[in-house]
């Protein structure tokens, strides 16, 4: 690690330089927002976002309508005093 460290900077994964055709040497400095490669030098002062991962998580919100089915069983009353 010999970078600096107040300068964080992040590769780009799948980036290629515009100008040398390298891949995987963009990095981007998050503080100055500059994309540099490290292969040729070259720099770019509006770093290309990386394609935004897709956070719409669909999420099927089922209503919490279950049926809940209650067996009515008839209550017998027996009276002890009648089976007599
Ligand atoms: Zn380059």
């Amino acid at each position: 690690m010999s970078q600096t460290p107040h300068s964080r900077r992040r590769f780009i994964a799948g980036a290629v330089c515009p100008r040398c055709s390298a891949m995987d040497k963009i990095v981007v400095d998050l503080d100055r927002n500059v994309r540099e490669c490290v292969a040729c030098g070259y720099s770019d002062e509006r770093p290309e976002a990386p394609a935004p991962t897709d956070e719409l998580v669909t999420r099927v919100s089922r209503p919490a309508a279950r049926r809940v089915e209650t067996s009515a069983e008839p209550v017998r009353l027996v009276d002890p005093s009648d089976a007599d």
